[in-house]
């Protein structure tokens, strides 16, 4: 995974230096955590989350348990694959499905992050396992996203539920509405409803989604997001978080040259779990998330 190319080279570094010393002095420690602070940092994870990390790997690293080891060095390492796991959700949260069906997934997130391409990645992902999903284009600002997400339903072998022309064009909700009711009708026991995104988070875009929320009443609300987004992640994911309240989160783009903060930022950031990670264009490019396999890939 590309992603974590520079933050693992770093800390990789930290902690090769660290191995070169048998017992670990109080400077030993605050100066492997003021490097593990930096590579973070440079990896753009967000100042608050860096900082709650930090100064729990510290505390950690100087108390009994890493003092009273065989190989000291091994254990701060250890404390540190044990923190990154936390920060991550600690365990896998699986997509939750609703006691009677149909299961209804609404989808949400900036234009670009990645939202019509995991539409047709979970649908695939559920209808292998025996789903019948129904695919909803909900997103009617852009021209082209219904006949985005028609392509990737057929791609996935999976229906598509789209607002016929003089019926529910350019009304997002009722077009939820009715592809959840025509999922009852035809039996579908998953719905999935794409739904717009703008390129920056506006009041307007917001308000839709939430909108839509209450209309259809999800059991889950993935809010996706693009892993290259840096920075803007914490803003985004509150942004979000205080419109839709969101589920839980999708990861995105994992694949590409990001550097891994927004990834390893907003589980902790949100208090929502990672449920997905997508690592491609490809609709097999996407995988459950388990914060202890990413924790290992990032200490690797
Ligand atoms: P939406 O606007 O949120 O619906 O985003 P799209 O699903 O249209 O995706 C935007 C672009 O990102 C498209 O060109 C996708 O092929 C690409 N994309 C989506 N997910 C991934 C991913 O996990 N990795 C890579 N490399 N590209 C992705």
């Amino acid at each position: 995974m590309a992603t974590f190319g520079t933050l693992s080279d770093r800390l990789a570094e930290t902690f090769k230096n660290l191995r070169t010393k048998g017992k670990l002095s109080a400077a030993d420690v605050d100066g492997t955590v003021r490097e593990i602070r930096r590579a973070l940092l440079d990896a753009d994870v967000a100042l608050e989350v860096v900082k709650d990390f930090t100064a729990t790997v510290r505390e950690r690293a100087l108390g009994d348990e890493v003092n009273k080891a065989l190989n000291p060095a091994q254990q701060v390492v250890q404390i540190v694959n044990e923190e990154l796991i936390r920060i991550l959700g600690g365990s896998q949260r699986r997509l939750e499905f609703a006691k009677k069906p149909p299961t209804v997934i609404m989808l949400a997130g900036l234009q670009g992050a990645g939202k019509t391409t995991l539409a047709g990645k979970l649908a695939k992902w559920l209808a292998k396992d025996g789903h019948t999903p129904l695919l909803v284009a909900s997103d009617l600002q852009r021209p082209n996203a219904v006949t985005q997400l028609q392509v990737v339903g057929e791609q996935a072998g999976v229906p598509v539920f789209a607002p016929e022309p003089g019926n529910g064009v350019g009304n997002p909700v009722k077009v939820a509405k009715d592809g959840v009711a025509w999922a009852k009708q035809k039996q579908h026991d998953v719905v999935i409803v794409d739904t717009a995104g703008r390129l920056g988070v506006d009041a307007e875009l917001m308000k839709q989604a939430s909108d839509i929320r209450k209309a259809i009443d999800p059991d889950e609300v993935l809010f996706v997001i693009d892993a290259m987004i840096g920075q803007d992640a914490v803003a985004t994911a509150k942004a979000f978080q205080d419109g839709v309240d969101f589920t839980g989160v999708v990861l995105s783009k994992l694949d590409g040259d990001a550097r891994g903060g927004a990834a390893l930022s907003v589980a902790s950031i949100t208090g929502r779990p990672i449920i997905f990670a997508s690592t491609g264009e490809g609709l097999d490019d996407f995988e459950p998330f388990h914060p202890d396999r990413m924790a290992s890939r990032i200490l690797d």
